[in-house]
């Protein structure tokens, strides 16, 4: 099987893993520091927090943000769920806005449409969660500028994304947004295997993102509340969690970030040589704005289903049969039965119920082979002329 996505581990990260095991520290140690340096310098952002998701990063994101109960959340519903359970987390109710049909990124029209409306009611969203869905940046400049009319705060939720540019610069860098979020998961650009972590250039997100990540605790006498009992002492001073990365994941991590360029040039490559070998199939190739230098995180095709004569679920099972591991992403979060129980309903959200019924992920990574390659576009081939 063809994977869709799979990580490349070479002999230097296994040398860097096995370092780290024969050291003094598995946790706690410079390694993490050191991570956060090499991807804080990378994309221009002030700080970094590693922790051991990119969930967990959302999760103290809204909470530095300072999203609670009786608030609001929106982000799109072509995304993992994670972009949306955020905000259950901090007991914020969650809403989705709809897709532009081109980037299949949340709609800034149809953001402003929802925001004026929202305004007459009186219940604005606080966050919105912008996803940079398969690695091609959101239209970042006007959803900023919604904020600053509407006053609602801004995580590029930048899984998909690491290495990746908007209109010439790293996404991370923050000019249009509170937190950016990265994911390492094994299937994401570079991975620690899991991991995440959570840019800001905000000192004091960075502050409250750093105490959540790790029990609400600190030994720094600026944050307590009186003076040190001692130099054993630490004070909790907020409830937090244990989201801390370990030592293993961060080296992994830095000895990743040095083949960052590399993968992300290849991915385009890849994903450019779909686009011309793919051309005059009845299908939509990603369109890409000319903003955007996506990190290709996926390379997901949009079936021309009244051109063709078999159904979604035919073509994408004659792929699998093929030996070529396709996927889908993603079912649109507001159609999960946990979402429908909070009142969603198939229809609410038409443009990415569209995608949904047309859309499949082909493999894509940097280590593919263009004779791999071949045999994706084969199958497919094959399979839309037998319809
Ligand atoms: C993978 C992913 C996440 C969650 O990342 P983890 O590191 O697995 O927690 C969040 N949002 C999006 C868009 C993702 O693809």
């Amino acid at each position: 099987m063809i994977p869709y996505g799979r990580q490349d581990i070479q002999q230097a990260d296994i040398d860097t893993v096995l370092e780290v095991l024969q050291s003094d520290f598995l946790t706690q140690g410079p390694k993490v520091p050191a991570f956060e340096q090499a991807v804080a310098d990378k994309v221009g952002a002030r700080h970094a927090l590693a922790v051991n998701s990119a969930t967990s990063a959302l999760h103290i994101a809204c909470l530095a943000l300072g999203l609670d109960k009786g608030d609001w959340l929106w982000t799109s519903p072509i995304t993992f769920v994670a972009s949306a359970n955020c905000g259950r987390y901090c007991g914020a109710q969650v809403d989705f806005v709809d897709i532009d049909p081109h980037t299949y990124n949340l709609c800034p029209k149809a953001l402003e449409a929802k925001l004026i409306q929202a305004e007459k009611e009186g219940r604005l969203p606080k966050v919105v969660v912008a996803v940079h869905l398969c690695g091609q940046p959101c239209d970042m400049e006007a959803i900023h500028a919604l904020g600053q009319r509407y006053g609602f705060r801004i995580i590029e939720d930048a899984a998909h994304a690491i290495g990746g540019k908007y209109q010439g610069e790293f996404i991370g860098n923050g000019r249009y947004s509170d937190i950016t979020v990265f994911s390492f998961h094994p299937v994401k650009i570079i991975t620690t295997a899991e991991g995440g972590m959570a840019m800001t250039n905000d000192d004091r997100l960075a502050e409250r993102m750093n105490l959540l990540r790790s029990h609400g605790v600190t030994r720094d006498p600026a944050l307590m509340t009186h003076e040190a009992d001692g130099p054993w002492y630490y004070q909790q001073v907020d409830l937090g969690f244990n989201y801390r990365m370990t030592e293993l994941q961060a080296a992994l991590g830095v000895s990743q970030m040095a083949r960052l360029d590399d993968y992300v040039a290849r991915r385009n490559a890849l994903a450019e040589r779909y686009d011309e070998l793919l051309a005059a199939l009845p299908l939509t190739t990603p369109w890409q704005h000319p903003d955007s230098y996506s990190g290709r995180h996926l390379y997901v095709i949009g079936l021309k289903l009244d051109q063709i004569r078999m159904t979604h679920r035919q073509v994408f099972e004659h792929l699998r049969e093929q030996g070529i591991g396709v996927n889908l992403h993603y079912i649109p979060v507001h159609t999960q039965p946990y979402y429908q129980q909070l009142g969603f309903q198939t229809g609410d959200f038409p443009e990415a119920e569209r995608y949904y019924q047309g859309a499949i992920s082909l493999p894509l990574y940097p280590t593919m082979t263009h004779d791999q390659q071949d045999q994706v576009v084969t199958a497919l081939t094959r399979g839309l002329e037998a319809a």
